[in-house]
């Protein structure tokens, strides 16, 4: 099989270009998980996996009204919490890692939530993504979630080549100043949601005159070479088998003459 060749990377001037025209095309583009503080985004952020922003909006009103803090939140048994959060999907899940997140918020730092890397990514339900998500929004800590949507666009943009979120979040940090690291995600986040959907929308993007991916699209795939059909390469013409005539219809004399012929 041949091997695919990748576009030429962009270079780091290029993708400050590109995720400045993304930023025209979303000018508002920040988390729409609905918080106030950082427990809120990080109990929100938790409730997202699976599921969608609107999905979490609606339930973390009365979740929040019911659980403002880490020491409410750890002191509630899963099976209060399950009913409340079930509109998320996966709620079994999603309880035990909010009331583990909360009451290891309490033992290890009283109750706040940590603006570190280590020390987030060591709570129940919090991987890197989340932990980036918190510390980008809401602690001042520059931050750059990777979830599908950034993959996906990162990478046919090729202002990343990887297959891993930590390795695009890597290749994006090394050629973004860090003041810009979560508003970049949260850009890329909203155009692959409205326009760089796995169908993508090109003719709407505002930077498809640089994209590699559109490129690829438009250019027809090399037509395969018809083998040439020559008399000898046709499969040999079989007539079908002659029909016998049934006894007493009228094909049947015609049929016996033609036999004698
Ligand atoms: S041109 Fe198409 S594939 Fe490229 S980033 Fe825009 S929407 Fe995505």
């Amino acid at each position: 099989m041949a091997a695919t060749t990748l576009p030429r990377r962009k270079t780091a001037a290029e993708t400050i270009a590109i995720l400045d025209a993304l930023a025209t095309q979303h000018p508002n583009a920040w988390t729409e998980l609905a918080h106030t503080n950082a427990f809120e985004l990080l109990v929100a952020t938790i409730l997202s996996a699976q599921s969608s922003d609107q999905r979490v909006n609606g339930v973390t009103p009365a979740f929040f009204a019911r659980y403002p803090d880490a020491r409410a939140l750890a002191a509630a048994t899963t099976a209060e919490l399950e009913p409340q959060i079930v509109p998320t999907g996966f709620f079994r899940q999603k309880a035990k890692m909010l009331q583990g997140m909360a009451q290891l918020l309490l033992e290890r730092h009283g109750g706040q939530v940590p603006a570190e890397m280590t020390a987030l990514t060591a709570l129940p339900g919090v991987g890197r993504k989340t932990a980036n998500v918190v510390l980008g929004h809401t602690l001042g800590v520059p931050g750059l979630p990777v979830d599908l949507h950034v993959m996906r666009v990162a990478n046919r943009l090729a202002i990343a080549q990887a297959a891993t979120p930590e390795q695009v979040e890597s290749q994006l940090c090394a050629v973004l100043p860090p003041a810009r690291w979560t508003l970049a995600s949260d850009t890329m986040i909203l155009h692959g949601r409205r326009i760089c959907r796995p169908r993508p929308l090109c003719p709407e993007c505002v930077v498809v005159a640089q994209c590699p991916f559109a490129a690829s699209m438009a250019s027809p795939a090399p037509a395969k070479p018809k083998a040439a059909v020559t008399a000898d390469a046709r499969p040999p013409h079989k007539s079908p088998p002659a029909r016998r005539p049934r006894p007493g219809t009228a094909a049947a004399p015609k049929a016996k003459r033609a036999a004698r012929r």
